[in-house]
């Protein structure tokens, strides 16, 4: 774990150098969904501090056996009605939000005590059928019903981008998200993360401007096989 950790770090910096940025103005997130708690402890041993989760329930599992740790907290998965409470009170972040009805429960159950839940809108560039978020045209509308929900805090968004082999064609999918952001920030918007990267194609990503990569397996290696 250490040197896959080194491993990935050395690369976030040699792309964020590309791209004239900060090597800290990439997040690495974690992503451990199907890795057992002990892989995400390992990883922290290393200064990693923000994990994602996509499945509620194995989640919540992992959060009480690792409370001790100074982790952020990140739900990254397709989110249902019913259970959006303990993802309102036990996460900060929620990226891949694409539903009002979603939004709106998750800022009713955020707890009072707690700071407002940090919020992306998952875009879906492409209009792939078999990935959520909401078209880029119906962004600007979406985007001003989040900015009215109390308990959120909308802070940026979020894509999964179509599998591309060609560099400078992932680029071009990544580049069209920040410029979605642009021209939300241009209308008044306060937006400041995008989301977008994965292990095959994170350094095009932060070329275009990620401020989150989101990386599993090139992080804890495969995962183990769970047919979701
Ligand atoms: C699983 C997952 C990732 C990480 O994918 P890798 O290719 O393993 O890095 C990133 N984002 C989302 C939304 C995911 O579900």
């Amino acid at each position: 774990m250490p040197e896959r950790v080194r491993q990935l770090r050395a690369r976030i910096a040699a792309a964020a150098e590309r791209a004239g940025r900060s090597a800290d103005s990439v997040t690495l997130l974690a992503v451990a969904k199907t890795q057992p708690a002990a892989l995400i402890r390992a990883a922290a041993a290393q200064g990693v501090r923000d994990i994602a989760e996509s499945y509620l329930d194995e989640a919540l599992g992992k959060l009480a056996v690792l409370e001790d740790l100074p982790l952020t907290w990140h739900f990254i998965g397709r989110l249902q009605g019913n259970k959006t409470r303990p993802v309102a009170e036990r996460f900060a972040w929620v990226h891949g939000i694409d539903r009002l009805r979603i939004a709106q429960r998750l800022s009713a159950q955020r707890p009072f005590h707690a700071p407002a839940l940090n919020v992306c809108i998952q875009v879906n560039l492409a209009a792939e059928a078999s990935k959520g978020g909401v078209p880029p045209a119906q962004l600007p509308a979406f985007a001003g019903q989040l900015a009215a929900l109390p308990r959120l805090k909308l802070r940026g968004l979020m894509c999964i981008a179509p599998e591309e082999a060609d560099p400078a064609r992932q680029r071009q999918w990544f580049a069209q998200l920040r410029q979605l952001q642009e021209r939300l920030n241009g209308g008044g918007a306060h937006l400041d993360t995008l989301s977008m990267g994965m292990s095959g194609d994170f350094e095009s990503a932060i070329l275009e401007g990620a401020t989150v990569v989101r990386i599993g397996t090139a992080l804890f290696g495969p995962r183990p096989a769970k047919g979701r």
